[in-house]
């Protein structure tokens, strides 16, 4: 089975079509045309004056507008050279197909969570996944981890080669698994969480009605844990009460609430994945 596969359900909505290109980019025939039809005089004469402002500029000191030579060319760095402005300073926002991207844990950073040691998650989350699942036990609540850290290879499988295997193109693939790249489990912070006695319910909206998740949602605060895309999320992404994140140190709450914060605008209405 491929229950790690079935990731990420997001909302596609329903978007008005976007254009490639900005208006005011496009080719204008009309334009153009009219263009062409200048008297060749106008244009010399502006030419003319651009270049009687160019060289006032340079004997004045002030760099001339829009003159990629200057700045290029001066030895001295200018002061604004050194404090980029304001949308220089802003990250660009990083989504694709609705998902945020996040960088993958370092190895040296990781801790086995099951017996196998296949499933694994950073030292701090794990350490408090492993104190959840016992005070879960103590209420007769079994919290099986089914999957946890996924490195960008691995989710390069998740979602191309079943993508090709099931003929999926990759928007439709994108609404039930993360790009590479993209995913919450390469943070090392995420897991999916099943309950022990209805392994049926396993990655699946059902999971919603069993003794775990309603364990989970009265508990895992107290171990910080938190459902990374419950219903109507900001994210746009579909109801998983099955998926969830550490945000218990510095770290992990920057990972997750930084991208939030830049993130895409909230669609008005997800809806759940199949
Ligand atoms: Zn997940």
């Amino acid at each position: 089975m491929d229950n790690a596969g079935i990731e990420k359900p997001l909302k596609v909505p329903e978007t008005p079509p976007i254009d490639d290109i900005p208006v005011a980019l496009r080719d204008n025939p009309v334009v153009e045309s009219q263009n062409r039809l200048k008297p060749a005089w106008l244009i010399g004469g502006l030419l003319g004056l651009g270049g009687l402002a160019f060289i006032f500029g340079m004997l004045l000191g002030a760099p001339a507008p829009n003159s990629k030579v200057i700045s290029s060319e001066q030895t001295q760095p200018r002061p604004t050279q050194s404090s980029p402005s304001a949308t220089e300073t802003q990250p660009p926002v990083r989504t694709l197909l609705g998902h945020f991207a996040y960088e993958e844990a370092p190895k040296s950073d990781l801790e086995p969570i099951s017996s196998d040691s296949r499933l694994r998650l950073r030292k701090v989350a794990a350490k408090k996944f492993q104190e959840m699942v016992g005070a879960a036990r103590q209420s007769g609540v079994i919290l099986v981890p089914i999957s946890a850290f996924r490195s960008l290879k691995e989710q390069q499988h998740l979602f191309f080669d079943i993508k090709a295997e099931r003929g999926q193109d990759a928007k439709t693939r994108a609404e039930v698994s993360a790009p590479p790249g993209y995913s919450e489990h390469h943070t090392g912070y995420a897991l999916d969480i099943g309950d022990g006695k209805v392994p049926a319910t396993d990655v699946n909206p059902n999971f919603e009605h069993t003794a775990a998740f309603k364990w989970l949602q009265a508990n895992a605060t107290h171990f910080s844990f938190e459902m990374s895309f419950p219903r109507n999320n900001t994210q746009g992404v579909s109801y998983e009460p099955w998926h969830w994140r550490y945000v218990g140190d510095q770290q992990s709450l920057e990972t997750f609430y930084q991208a939030k914060k830049l993130g895409v605008p909230s669609p008005e209405s997800p809806v759940r994945s199949p």
